[in-house]
């Protein structure tokens, strides 16, 4: 199953990814967590993403391109993925029409999780994840059954983002309006877009999803 996951910052598209990673053992392609990795690592990409990803704008399309290319190639992919964060532009999608076909693959569903976007810099403000296996929480929606334990792991260290701050999610937001947004038509047209409600509690979002899921799987 190749899925892609399409919604704003702080839509649930990371948590909802985890979710699907477990159930259908399929790798999560982030490019974010990719690009974040870059910078710790301190390669030429993450030296060139670094002040690109604090000032919420997007990381050339053509190393974004070559990244997510390379990776699908990768054999843990061989059996599906879930893409979160790519494609973030037209040319993104593009692009991705193009490598997907020349390994004749595609993909079965496009799920844009839809939200009101009043709340989105709540949500990105509390966000916060376990360093040791990169489980997300959040202060208020999304707590450890025990505090300051990881559910996952059972680690104890934990980190926020340098861009889930007020004003990067501003731009952050704005980007996703002028350069992502745009994109949605793309899929619109073949029938392969499900809309779901990104506004609902994190595991009602969840089977919401798995359902639109399983009914595809009749079509
Ligand atoms: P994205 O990957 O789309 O940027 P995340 O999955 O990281 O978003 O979610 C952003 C924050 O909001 C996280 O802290 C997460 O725990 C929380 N969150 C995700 N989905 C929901 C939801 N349906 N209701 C409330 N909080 C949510
Ligand atoms: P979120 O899910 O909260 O929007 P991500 O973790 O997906 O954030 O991305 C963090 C930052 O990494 C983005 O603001 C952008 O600077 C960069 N980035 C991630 N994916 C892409 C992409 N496909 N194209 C360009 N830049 C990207
Ligand atoms: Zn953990």
């Amino acid at each position: 199953m190749n899925l892609l996951l399409l919604g704003p910052p702080g839509a649930g598209k990371g948590t909802q990814a985890q979710r699907l990673m477990a159930r259908f053992d399929i790798p999560q392609l982030s490019t974010g967590d990719m690009l974040r990795a870059a910078v710790a690592e301190g390669s030429a990409l993450g030296q060139l993403a670094k002040s690109i990803m604090e000032a919420g704008d997007l990381v050339p399309d053509d190393l974004m391109i070559d990244l997510i290319s390379e990776r699908i190639s990768q054999a843990d992919c061989a059996n599906g993925f879930i893409l979160d964060g790519f494609p973030r532009t037209t040319a993104q999608a593009e692009a991705l029409d193009t490598m997907l076909g020349d390994r004749t693959m595609s993909l079965d569903k496009v799920v844009s999780i839809s939200v009101d976007e009043d709340g989105l810099v709540e949500r990105i403000i509390g966000r916060y994840s376990c360093v040791d296996c990169g489980a997300g929480y959040h202060d208020t929606f999304q707590q450890p059954k025990s505090e300051g334990i990881c559910d996952q792991c059972g680690g104890k260290k934990f980190s926020r983002r340098k861009d889930d701050n007020r004003e990067t999610v501003l731009s952050r937001l704005n980007t996703y309006h002028q350069q992502t947004a745009p994109i949605i038509p793309h899929y619109e047209a073949d029938g392969r877009l499900v809309q779901v409600d990104g506004m609902a509690e994190i595991s009602a979002v969840g089977d919401a999803i798995m359902a639109l899921l399983e009914n595809s799987r009749d079509d």
